[in-house]
């Protein structure tokens, strides 16, 4: 079966108008196309494009409709630079993987993972040099439902390192407003809490970093947030 590499779709878009770069003739007489996302069409689009991108690619994946990855030319095409279109912030939970739930391919984004999806002055810096350096032009924060950091801080569980992260989630337990049961049996509570800490990562964000707040004031950038839902697959952006 021939493989459809000429439909590389940048951010999950088919764009053979832009992506159509000829490297050359693969054996078997199939054309191998330019995969990876290039700096003009990266530079092309607006955060906004981007964000809507995004949220195609999660309505891809959720029809079980994604594009036909390439993975190979995706590789070959970025080696030598790479031009991703955003900066993703998430969990390390292994049933919300950013890329695969937005059916994003290789060089499309940069993607920190930390427990809890917090910020400290490491993933500051990595996002500055995303976007200040690399000219990436979203930031986004992804929390996701029965998240097992934010049940953690919940409950104040102690072990090793993991309290210290854990204690970074604390502010979002307590500033989220919730009528019934605050317990880390209550997955209502917890996906409150997990989506008020999204809210407070990016706050803590434009708050923390000048570089970026600067980026998104200027609007070359925009940071913004999102909650995936692990039993839906619902990607939903927010602020
Ligand atoms: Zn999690």
């Amino acid at each position: 079966m021939e493989r459809n590499a000429s439909r590389r779709s940048f951010l999950g878009v088919t764009c053979i108008a832009i992506a159509t770069t000829i490297l050359g003739v693969a054996p078997g007489g199939r054309r191998v196309y330019a995969a990876a996302l290039t700096k003009a069409q990266r530079d092309k689009l607006t955060p906004d494009d981007i964000i809507a991108l995004m949220k195609k690619g999660n309505q891809r994946f959720r029809a079980g409709q994604e594009s036909p990855h390439d993975y190979l030319a995706q590789q070959k095409a970025s080696a030598k630079g790479q031009y991703p279109a955003a900066v993703i912030l998430s969990c390390i939970d292994s049933r919300a993987p950013a890329e695969t739930i937005m059916d994003l391919g290789i060089g499309d984004c940069f993607n920190a993972r930390v427990a809890g999806n917090i910020v400290n002055d490491d993933i500051l810096g990595s996002m500055e040099f995303a976007c200040k350096l690399a000219g990436t032009k979203v930031v986004l924060v992804m929390g996701h439902t029965a998240c097992g950091a934010i049940k953690g801080a919940i409950d104040k569980a102690q072990l090793g390192n993991l309290t210290g992260l854990l204690a970074k989630i604390r502010p979002a337990v307590e500033a989220t407003q919730y009528p019934g049961e605050r317990s880390a049996k209550n997955y209502a509570f917890v996906d409150a809490v997990a989506r008020k800490n999204v809210e407070l990562t990016t706050a803590d964000i434009r708050r923390r970093s000048i570089v970026l707040a600067e980026l998104e004031a200027s609007g070359a950038v925009k940071i913004v947030g999102a909650m995936y839902n692990l039993e839906t697959g619902i990607l939903e952006f927010f602020g």
